[in-house]
Parts: C-alpha cells; structure tokens; sequence
C-alpha cells in the first residue's frame, strides 16, 4: 500500500483513504468533464442560433407585416393598416398611419 505510507497512514484505514481519494478524483475528471461540455455548448449551439433567428423574424414580421394583428396608430389611436415608422423626440419608435404622416414630417422626425 505505497500511497497509504505516503500519507503515513497503515492498515485498514490506510485503504479506506485510498478509496476516498480515488473517488474524489473521479467526481473531479467528471465535473471537469461536464463543465468542459456547457462550455462548448454555450459557445456554438446551432439549436439557440436558429432559436434566435426565429425570434428575431417573429419580432420583425409583427412590426411590419400587414398580416400581423391590425395596428393602431401612435398619434390618432386608430387601426391601420400600413404604419410608417418614426423616431420621436424622446427616442421611441412610433408607428404613424397614413392620415398621420404630415404631422410626423411636421414635426421633423427620422423616418425608420
Ligand atoms: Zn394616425
């Protein structure tokens, strides 16, 4: 028993120290091991990718698609269909509907 007498410990106990270093060592290389693997994973998951991507289409698509939901203009409050897009005076988007567009042009605002 070399590592027991290294450790200055004989006998029964002796073994039973190995036995718990080994095990420690063990759950070491599998923690390890794990760690290393959701790191990887984190770094290039095709599935969060395209996850995304979808996500970001969706946003998209539900900020201009005329199929989406009926919009209400900011200004008016009324539905419309197809929305202009401004920034306003504070930095947020407003959606502007076509009896609204002068007065978005009145008032000097970038068009998105
Ligand atoms: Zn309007």
């Amino acid at each position: 028993m070399e590592l027991a007498d290294a450790f200055g410990i004989g006998g029964e106990g002796g073994a039973m120290w190995v036995a718990v270093i080994a095990a420690a060592i063990v759950v070491l290389i599998i923690a390890g091991a794990t760690f290393r693997r959701r790191r990887r994973t984190r770094a290039g998951n095709p599935k969060l990718v395209s996850l995304e991507e979808v996500r970001r289409a969706k946003r998209r698509s539900a900020g201009r698609s005329p199929e989406a939901k009926p919009q209400h203009c900011s200004l008016c409050r009324r539905p419309a269909g197809r929305l202009s897009f401004y920034v306003d005076e504070r930095g947020g988007t407003i959606g502007v509907c076509r009896a609204c567009k002068p007065k978005a042009e009145a008032r000097d605002l970038d068009r998105l």
